[in-house]
Protein backbone atom coordinates (compact mmCIF):
# COMPACT_ATOMS: atom_id res chain seq x y z
CA UNK A 1 0.00 0.00 0.00
CA UNK A 2 1.21 3.19 -1.34
CA UNK A 3 0.94 5.37 2.11
CA UNK A 4 2.52 9.18 0.04
CA UNK A 5 -0.46 11.24 -1.02
CA UNK A 6 0.17 13.95 -3.76
CA UNK A 7 -0.03 16.52 -1.13
CA UNK A 8 3.27 15.21 0.11
CA UNK A 9 5.44 15.81 -2.39
CA UNK A 10 6.57 19.67 -1.64
CA UNK A 11 6.78 22.04 -4.16
CA UNK A 12 10.57 21.92 -4.69
CA UNK A 13 10.61 18.24 -5.38
CA UNK A 14 10.94 16.91 -1.77
CA UNK A 15 8.74 14.09 -0.56
CA UNK A 16 7.49 15.10 2.45
CA UNK A 17 6.75 11.62 3.71
CA UNK A 18 9.96 10.36 4.12
CA UNK A 19 11.30 13.59 6.21
CA UNK A 20 12.13 12.58 9.86
CA UNK A 21 9.81 15.61 10.99
CA UNK A 22 6.86 14.12 9.27
CA UNK A 23 7.49 10.51 10.73
CA UNK A 24 7.69 11.91 13.57
CA UNK A 25 4.27 13.65 13.21
CA UNK A 26 2.68 10.12 11.87
CA UNK A 27 4.28 8.05 14.57
CA UNK A 28 3.48 10.17 17.18
CA UNK A 29 6.86 10.57 18.81
CA UNK A 30 8.07 13.34 21.29
CA UNK A 31 10.37 15.00 18.62
CA UNK A 32 9.76 18.27 16.05
CA UNK A 33 6.91 17.56 14.48
CA UNK A 34 5.63 18.89 10.95
CA UNK A 35 2.78 17.61 8.59
CA UNK A 36 4.38 18.23 5.65
CA UNK A 37 5.07 21.50 4.09
CA UNK A 38 2.10 21.74 1.92
CA UNK A 39 -0.41 21.07 4.64
CA UNK A 40 1.60 23.27 7.29
CA UNK A 41 1.83 26.49 5.31
CA UNK A 42 0.77 25.80 1.53
CA UNK A 43 3.75 26.92 0.40
CA UNK A 44 7.79 26.00 0.52
CA UNK A 45 8.78 25.75 4.08
CA UNK A 46 12.56 27.07 3.55
CA UNK A 47 11.89 29.73 1.85
CA UNK A 48 8.30 31.65 2.65
CA UNK A 49 7.57 34.65 1.15
CA UNK A 50 11.31 34.77 -0.78
CA UNK A 51 9.69 32.92 -2.99
CA UNK A 52 7.48 34.33 -5.21
CA UNK A 53 6.65 31.54 -8.21
CA UNK A 54 5.24 28.84 -5.99
CA UNK A 55 2.52 30.23 -3.87
CA UNK A 56 -0.60 28.45 -2.82
CA UNK A 57 0.04 24.74 -3.29
CA UNK A 58 -2.58 22.66 -4.29
CA UNK A 59 -5.11 25.28 -4.20
CA UNK A 60 -5.89 25.75 -8.03
CA UNK A 61 -4.39 30.19 -7.33
CA UNK A 62 -0.58 29.36 -7.64
CA UNK A 63 0.83 30.09 -10.51
CA UNK A 64 3.44 26.92 -10.03
CA UNK A 65 2.77 23.60 -8.74
CA UNK A 66 6.21 22.61 -8.54
CA UNK A 67 9.35 24.76 -9.02
CA UNK A 68 10.41 23.60 -12.35
CA UNK A 69 6.68 25.06 -13.92
CA UNK A 70 8.60 28.59 -12.35
CA UNK A 71 10.01 30.93 -14.33
CA UNK A 72 12.74 31.11 -12.21
CA UNK A 73 13.42 27.72 -12.29
CA UNK A 74 16.47 26.60 -11.65
CA UNK A 75 16.79 29.70 -8.82
CA UNK A 76 19.63 29.49 -6.46
CA UNK A 77 17.75 28.64 -3.68
CA UNK A 78 16.57 25.53 -5.01
CA UNK A 79 20.20 24.81 -6.06
CA UNK A 80 21.46 25.40 -2.79
CA UNK A 81 18.62 23.19 -1.61
CA UNK A 82 19.63 20.50 -4.20
CA UNK A 83 23.56 20.55 -3.45
CA UNK A 84 22.93 19.92 0.13
CA UNK A 85 20.35 17.18 -0.02
CA UNK A 86 23.04 15.52 -2.29
CA UNK A 87 25.76 15.42 -0.51
CA UNK A 88 24.58 15.38 2.96
CA UNK A 89 21.19 12.54 2.09
CA UNK A 90 22.09 10.98 -1.19
CA UNK A 91 19.05 12.81 -2.92
CA UNK A 92 18.52 15.38 -5.34
CA UNK A 93 15.65 17.23 -5.60
CA UNK A 94 16.11 18.11 -9.10
CA UNK A 95 16.11 14.96 -10.12
CA UNK A 96 12.59 14.54 -8.40
CA UNK A 97 11.75 17.04 -10.24
CA UNK A 98 12.67 15.63 -13.32
CA UNK A 99 10.74 12.49 -12.71
CA UNK A 100 7.57 14.45 -11.61
CA UNK A 101 7.82 16.44 -15.32
CA UNK A 102 8.24 13.11 -17.15
CA UNK A 103 6.72 10.06 -15.44
CA UNK A 104 3.78 12.19 -13.26
CA UNK A 105 2.80 12.35 -10.20
CA UNK A 106 1.25 8.86 -9.67
CA UNK A 107 4.16 7.21 -10.78
CA UNK A 108 7.05 9.56 -8.67
CA UNK A 109 4.84 8.40 -5.66
CA UNK A 110 4.90 4.84 -6.45
CA UNK A 111 9.10 4.58 -7.21
CA UNK A 112 9.21 6.99 -3.97
CA UNK A 113 7.46 3.84 -2.20
CA UNK A 114 9.57 1.30 -3.40
CA UNK A 115 12.69 2.94 -3.01
CA UNK A 116 11.94 3.99 0.84
CA UNK A 117 9.48 1.16 2.09
CA UNK A 118 10.34 -0.64 5.22
CA UNK A 119 11.12 -3.93 4.22
CA UNK A 120 10.17 -5.38 7.93
CA UNK A 121 6.45 -3.26 8.73
CA UNK A 122 6.09 -1.39 4.74
CA UNK A 123 6.29 1.96 6.60
CA UNK A 124 8.39 4.60 5.23
CA UNK A 125 12.27 5.06 6.08
CA UNK A 126 13.50 8.45 6.60
CA UNK A 127 15.73 10.04 3.98
CA UNK A 128 17.60 11.89 6.92
CA UNK A 129 18.60 9.31 9.25
CA UNK A 130 17.69 6.44 6.93
CA UNK A 131 15.33 4.80 10.14
CA UNK A 132 12.15 3.25 9.99
CA UNK A 133 10.26 5.27 12.96
CA UNK A 134 8.14 2.35 13.42
CA UNK A 135 10.66 -0.53 13.87
CA UNK A 136 13.86 1.32 15.15
CA UNK A 137 14.54 3.21 17.95
CA UNK A 138 14.44 6.79 17.44
CA UNK A 139 15.76 7.92 20.66
CA UNK A 140 17.15 11.25 19.83
CA UNK A 141 14.94 14.18 21.15
CA UNK A 142 16.19 17.19 18.25
CA UNK A 143 18.06 17.37 16.01
CA UNK A 144 18.61 19.16 12.82
CA UNK A 145 16.88 16.53 11.12
CA UNK A 146 18.05 12.90 12.21
ZN1 LIG B 1 9.47 -0.50 9.77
Amino acid sequence: MNEISKELIAPCGMNCAICSRYLAYRNNLNRRQCRGCRSENKKCTYLFEKCTGINNGLDGNASAVFCYECNQYPCSQINRMNDRYRKNYSMSVKDNLDCINKMGIGKFTEDQYEKYRCLKCGGLVSVHNKKCFKCDKVTKLVEKYD
